[in-house]
């Protein structure tokens, strides 16, 4: 009697986690996925629980877990232990080159995104001036700027 009791409050636990407040079951912020969902630590959304799917220095951008604290001022904030919130932090804005600042802040890792972006000046390959988008685009960065990914393989060859 005793052991069926105690099945049946383990399930009735089980029903309560699942589903929030008013019964709609609970979504990852990001992609909207249902299954295996944890809490950010650093803003206490839904988001897949799904870090160990990522798979060591693929650098795949698979786990929405991982790009949210890897990819956003969200996360970096967090584990930096900056104090207010992340939106109007000024350490944020000085770790970070604006362009990439902007990057964290807007990117669809983000539940929310920086409503006022600061401006900045695009970033330009030192050898053939095409513009380079930090966030987005393959580049190399050396002791004269940054150098897009053509003009790095010229350089130094598709072996890098
Ligand atoms: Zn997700
Ligand atoms: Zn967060
Ligand atoms: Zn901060
Ligand atoms: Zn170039």
């Amino acid at each position: 009697m005793a052991k069926r009791a105690l099945a049946q409050i383990k399930q009735l636990d089980k029903g309560l986690t699942r589903q929030s407040k008013g019964g709609k079951l609970p979504r990852c912020g990001l992609c909207g996925g249902t299954t295996k969902l944890t809490k950010t630590e650093c803003c206490d959304n839904w988001i897949c629980d799904d870090e160990d799917q990522y798979v060591m220095f693929s650098f795949a951008h698979n786990s929405c877990y991982r790009n949210h604290r890897r990819y956003t001022l969200c996360g970096a904030h967090y584990v930096e232990d900056h104090s207010g919130s992340w939106k109007d932090c000024e350490a944020c804005k000085e770790l970070f080159e604006t362009e990439m600042y902007v990057y964290y802040g807007t990117n669809e890792y983000n539940f929310e995104k920086l409503k006022n972006p600061p401006k900045y000046a695009p970033t330009r390959c030192e050898t053939c001036n095409r513009i380079i988008r930090l966030g987005y685009d393959a580049y190399s960065y050396g002791p004269a700027g940054y150098m897009c990914d053509r003009c790095s393989n010229q350089k130094f060859g598709d072996t890098l």
